[in-house]
């Protein structure tokens, strides 16, 4: 489908699910139109397009990405797009790619792949005197002697993971062996390639996501939230609320670690968002900077709602080399207007999900503003290591942190997962 060429700028947007609907009202705001990429697994119907698409355009972006960039290639030659984006983390590399051979903005393929492979950005962090954790890589399973001498407990992980797919913890050397060998096949038959694995040293402390968008080489640092203390052995993520409760030396020393690892790892124009570990409650240490809108778009809702600014809007702006709007202070953390939060339904067990109790009411509650249902009765949920995916966000905004805190606590109490075993189809 073709539409009559606007004078906005078109940016194709790779491997967004349509039921993810941030990006694109910020699109609409923005004043750009979207080519979409579905997910080769989405259906899109054409007659009930989200806000802002003008156009569906199907590649197969991990399978074929040879042909996927000659599509492109092909679509620009023929209609000019002005820019490329994705919130999804395994297509960024590509995304760069393109932006490269077209003449498009983007992070440069160099950047995309240091910042999604776990052991270049340890290197280039280390290399900037950040705070790194002890660690070693693995390029084989059985080659896992320089992992056996670090500090354990342990945290093993793809090199080129994401969504926590595969991190296990290994709490002495004794256990390494085991972790290291299953962390590789989880890995095999999830991703496909294992193109080597990160063990670290275990960073205890508050997990903190940081939201931030660079615009020539400054970094404005929109929010600081909070993401739970998880202690593993699998991380499962759970809670964000943002901002996040620290003192001001706390957070002074958050925002000079994610400014400076956006110059170590050269990401100079665009969203990020940056997740670390508070060692000993005070020490920000990087676990890793997506160079993209954060969670599907969830990094969006978040930033918009603590500090007015549309980030993702923005991000788009940036895209296509067009101004942003962004808070007049570079370097420094924007100031909060309100508070809001995400609560990532527990699986709280596994087998077939015979029903989801609660959703409904909570939809309803004036401080939800979405709730975004991923499982169904009949889907099957796993246990870590094995991930199955979320079974639902919710999504909310508060006066302050503390009211989101109670809110949180009212959730885990009023949603409740039954499940049936996993064979059972009734
Ligand atoms: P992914 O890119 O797959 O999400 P991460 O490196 O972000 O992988 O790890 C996923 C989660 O595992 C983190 O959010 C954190 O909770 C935990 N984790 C990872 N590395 C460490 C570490 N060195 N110390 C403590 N927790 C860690």
């Amino acid at each position: 489908m073709n539409h009559a060429p606007t004078d906005r700028p078109t940016v194709v947007l790779v491997y967004q699910r349509t039921s993810l609907p941030w990006i694109f009202d910020s699109a609409l705001r923005a004043g750009v139109d979207l080519v979409l990429v579905p997910r080769p697994d989405e259906d899109v119907d054409p007659e009930r397009l989200p806000p802002a698409v003008v156009e569906v355009l199907r590649l197969d972006v991990e399978g074929t990405p040879a042909e996927a960039l000659a599509a492109l290639t092909e679509r620009h030659r023929a209609v000019p797009f002005d820019g490329i984006v994705t919130l999804y983390d395994p297509a960024v590399p590509f995304v760069a790619d393109v932006a490269d051979a077209l003449g498009l903005p983007g992070l440069g393929g160099d950047v995309a792949r240091t910042v999604q492979d776990k052991r270049l950005m340890r290197r280039r962090l280390a290399d900037a005197g950040l705070n790194v954790p002890g660690f070693a890589t693995v390029d084989a399973p059985e080659d896992r002697a320089e992992a056996a001498r670090l500090d354990f407990p342990v945290v093993v992980k793809p090199a080129n993971g994401f969504s926590s797919l595969g991190v296990t913890k290994a709490d002495t050397p004794e256990e390494l062996g085991a972790v290291v060998d299953e962390v590789w096949q989880v890995c095999a038959s999830k991703l496909g390639r294992v193109t080597g694995l990160v063990v670290e040293e275990y960073l205890d402390g508050p997990e903190l996501a940081v939201e931030s968008l660079a615009h020539e080489g400054r970094v404005h640092v929109l929010s600081i939230g909070y993401k739970g203390e998880p202690v593993g052995p699998y991380f499962e993520e759970g809670v964000y609320r943002a901002p996040a409760l620290l003192p001001p030396h706390v957070r002074e020393a958050v925002v000079r670690e994610v400014v400076a690892a956006h110059a170590a790892l050269g990401v100079t124009d665009g969203p990020t968002h940056t997740e670390l570990r508070l060692r000993g409650g005070e020490r920000p240490y990087l676990l890793e900077l997506g160079a993209r809108v954060g969670g599907s778009g969830v990094s969006h809702y978040i930033a918009h709602h603590v500090t007015g600014v549309d980030l993702a809007a923005q991000a788009l702006r940036i895209a296509v080399r067009l101004a942003p709007v962004l808070p007049p202070t570079p370097g420094q953390l924007a100031p909060a207007v309100g508070a809001a939060a995400n609560y990532i339904v527990p699986c709280g067990g596994s087998g077939r999900i015979v029903a989801l109790h609660g959703l409904d009411e909570v939809a309803k509650d004036p401080r939800v503003d979405h709730v975004v249902q991923m499982l169904h009765p009949g889907d099957v949920v796993r246990p870590y290591p094995h991930f199955t995916g979320y079974p639902a966000f919710v999504l909310s905004h508060h006066p302050s942190t503390e009211d989101a805190e109670e809110f949180h606590r009212f959730l885990a109490d009023s949603i409740r997962i039954d499940y049936a075993p996993e064979g059972d189809t009734q």
